[in-house]
């Protein structure tokens, strides 16, 4: 069996969850399905296996058109050695609050009741299951860095162990981001905020707007640089924008990149095919496959 098809097996084999927690899965071992046949037990002492690491970058606002035209080249590179589309596709509505809710536990917002965009204590923590949810079962060790604090809305208790709102630029969320690379995680959530606030301010596809993301890509950067070896990147966005805002339809709201690369992952480009679920991944889309 060929590496692709024996991915999309492992896949395929946490069917009932949602591409991203599947991926998250996938990196933490779900396969001890019933089709599965029992491993023999090993006759001599084996090399204990790499701890599975995932780290989910969200760069806020990041449309693939000027993600491209910025440069990038960090995650060029990433979606060079990895699985990527520039053509992924984010919910409605194309917000801050509800896009993220859905990327982190694959259920569209009619499902997961969040279709504000403010963090709403007296509303309560998500209440269906998230991508940490599933790590957490697992015995894993999850943190979130946000730069807004709308995303406390993702907080549930006993599921996030370390979430830190991080009020500075992205350099900032980058450093904090290090310092947990540092201190030791399985599922880290990094959530970088400046691409869009410039967009509010200056506009999309301004020169600011591109320069912010220029900074985000080098935030990414200094991350991959302090990440353990064998940690699977993912690289997206809750929406795009137009003009001075976004929350539309219109495909400059819509687009989103997305980007997988790591240890497990064939490198490859997502087609049109692909495009259908493929960009439900970072963005929820119920209960398709991926890829
Ligand atoms: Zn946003």
């Amino acid at each position: 069996m060929g590496s692709r098809s024996h991915f999309a097996s492992r896949v395929l084999s946490c069917a009932r969850l949602t591409p991203l927690v599947a991926l998250v899965a996938l990196a933490s071992g779900c396969g001890h399905s019933a089709a599965q046949p029992t491993p023999p037990l090993p006759v001599a002492p084996v090399a204990a296996p790499t701890p599975p690491r995932v780290v989910i970058f969200s760069i806020d606002g990041l449309r693939p058109d000027a993600l491209l035209q910025a440069g990038a080249p960090v995650i060029a590179g990433l979606a060079a050695r990895g699985a990527s589309t520039w053509r992924a596709q984010t919910v409605m509505p194309s917000t801050t609050l509800p896009s993220h809710a859905s990327m982190l536990s694959g259920y569209l917002p009619s499902a997961h009741g969040i279709t504000w965009d403010d963090y709403r204590p007296e509303n309560g923590p998500i209440a269906v299951p998230t991508v940490f949810s599933v790590a957490r079962a697992a015995g894993l060790r999850t943190v979130i860095i946000a730069g807004k604090e709308k995303l406390r809305q993702l907080d549930v208790p006993g599921m996030v162990q370390r979430f830190d709102l991080c009020a500075g630029d992205d350099q900032e969320v980058a450093t904090r981001a290090v310092g947990e690379a540092m201190a030791g995680f399985d599922l880290m959530f990094v959530h970088l905020p400046q691409t869009d606030l410039t967009g509010h301010a200056q506009g999309w596809m301004s020169a600011a707007y591109l320069d912010a993301i220029a900074g985000a890509d080098r935030a990414v950067g200094r991350v991959l640089a302090a990440l353990p070896a064998g940690t699977t990147v993912m690289v997206t966005a809750d929406h795009g924008g137009h003009d001075f805002n976004h929350g539309t339809t219109q495909p400059a709201a819509m687009l989103i990149p997305w980007v997988v690369a790591g240890p497990r992952v064939a490198v490859r480009t997502l087609t049109t095919r692909d495009r259908a679920s493929g960009a439900t991944a970072p963005a929820a889309g119920g209960r398709r496959r991926w890829p």
